[in-house]
């Protein structure tokens, strides 16, 4: 290595809002909400709008299933296509709408006028391009416009709620998760929507602070609930470039460091970007002292069957990666991914055997499954063998030190013995400065 990288950007600044989620990582009981760092960016968002959200879901889709059928039967067929297609803009279009500030204003301030004249003027153009069929429907009493909102908004949340936990969790673990994830107040609620299984009566609310009811006014039947939530603004920035599993190591790492290797200094860089040689490398998480650089692959489709063509595709894109890390000294590296453990192994061993025969320097090459307990368990080890090796480095330097105090003390005795006087005069001047303080 001719130059030592560096870093031209990093993410350090964002580690502040992972912060709920390290303290969830000291606990037991909160550590599943970290399986949000397993959830791909794409997956979490409507297509049109690169917004990562959550839905929490009271009650069972199934239950409401007659009254959706029900609501949506009053469509006349050849309309239905329509109605879907409806539905399929409006939600992006909401969302977008929800995060304008002059909405929020106007929904905390109470104005419906405004908040109808902003919704209406932000979905308008899509009801224009249809208003014939819409005109014809509407006159015909088939449907009103909230109806079509409505249950547009509650498929599609179901929908995308369903592909997130299709992606790589049980339906449990994804609850579980949004469950927490709230109480961390790491999301917020933006909209909900309620639908009656008996009556097939609805409600739809876009507010923060909507009176949660779990009964239909109407029939007191128990109703399904949808609850779109939205990531902290600057979580959901690196949720949507997938960094936010890196900044979390990073602010892990940090804070175990601080315990662990409090004497030392250890510099770790969360999405840097290094440059040597006026060659740019990106590592997800990097500690230039200890070599160490840890990649973070967060699979759209975790558990989508790791066949050898996959295999071969995702070991050719690490490979580089790794050779981009030897290529800045690195030689400890770590694959962080949310693969299940068989998949993990199989990774680990193909790209082994191509970073071996491709050469590289490369002294240890960890694949990490998508387990938030094997992903603290490896940071853990991580952190407590850069203890050790500062320990090391420290009890090194206190030999060190030691030889040099004895070399010292020796000709301190020695010059003790030839300068005598200098020794009594200083006494002398102790004395003196003892009975000033105590006079
Ligand atoms: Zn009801």
């Amino acid at each position: 290595m001719s130059n030592l990288p560096t870093i031209v950007r990093d993410y350090r600044a964002l580690e502040a809002a992972v912060k709920p989620l390290v303290d969830a990582a000291n606990t037991e009981n909160w550590r599943p909400a970290l399986n949000l760092l397993y959830m791909n960016g794409s997956v979490m968002s409507f297509p049109q709008v690169s917004l990562p959200v959550l839905v929490g879901l009271n009650g069972a889709e199934e239950d409401v299933k007659m009254s959706m059928d029900l609501l949506q039967g009053k469509a006349k067929t050849a309309l239905a296509p329509l109605v879907s297609n409806l539905a399929r803009l409006f939600v992006p279009r909401i969302l977008s709408m929800v995060q304008k500030t002059e909405f929020v204003d106007a929904v905390s301030k109470g104005q419906e006028e405004s908040v109808m004249l902003l919704f209406v003027s932000n979905i308008g153009h899509e009801i224009e391009s249809h208003m014939n069929e819409l005109t014809k429907m509407f006159v015909e009493g088939a449907f009103t416009l909230s109806e079509l909102i409505s249950i547009g908004v509650f498929k599609a949340l179901c929908d995308l709620r369903k592909d997130q936990i299709r992606a790589g969790l049980s339906e449990n673990e994804y609850d579980e998760m949004v469950e927490l994830l709230i109480g961390l107040n790491v999301v917020e609620p933006r909209l909900q929507v309620s639908v009656c299984p008996l009556c097939a009566n609805y409600q739809f609310t876009i507010s923060r602070y909507s009176p949660y009811s779990d009964k239909c006014p109407k029939c007191g039947c128990e109703w399904t609930t949808a609850t779109l939530y939205t990531l902290e603004p600057s979580l959901a920035k690196m949720k949507g470039e997938n960094a936010d599993l890196a900044v979390f190591a990073s602010a892990y790492l940090r804070n175990r460091l601080t315990y662990s290797a409090p004497t030392e200094d250890v510099e770790v860089y969360p999405n840097a970007v290094t440059n040597v040689n006026d060659h740019e490398v990106e590592v997800d998480v990097y500690l230039p002292q200890f070599n160490i650089g840890l990649e973070c692959k967060v699979f759209e489709d975790a558990l989508a069957p790791l066949t050898k063509n996959r295999l071969g595709s995702i070991v050719g894109g690490l490979s580089r990666q790794v050779e981009g890390f030897s290529s800045i000294g690195i030689e400890n590296v770590v694959v962080v991914t949310n693969l299940p453990q068989e998949s993990a192994v199989r990774l680990g061993q193909e790209l082994q055997k191509d970073v071996q025969q491709r050469s590289m320097k490369i002294t240890n090459l960890v694949v990490v499954q998508g387990n938030v307990d094997a992903l603290i368990q490896m940071l853990d080890t991580l952190s407590s063998s850069i203890a050790k090796q500062v320990g090391e480095k420290l009890s090194e330097m206190v030999k060190k030190v030691a030889l040099k105090d004895e070399t010292n003390e020796k000709t301190h005795e020695i010059l003790k013995s030839t300068e005598v006087e200098p020794d009594k005069s200083h006494k002398k001047e102790e004395l003196k400065e003892k009975e000033e303080f105590t006079s």
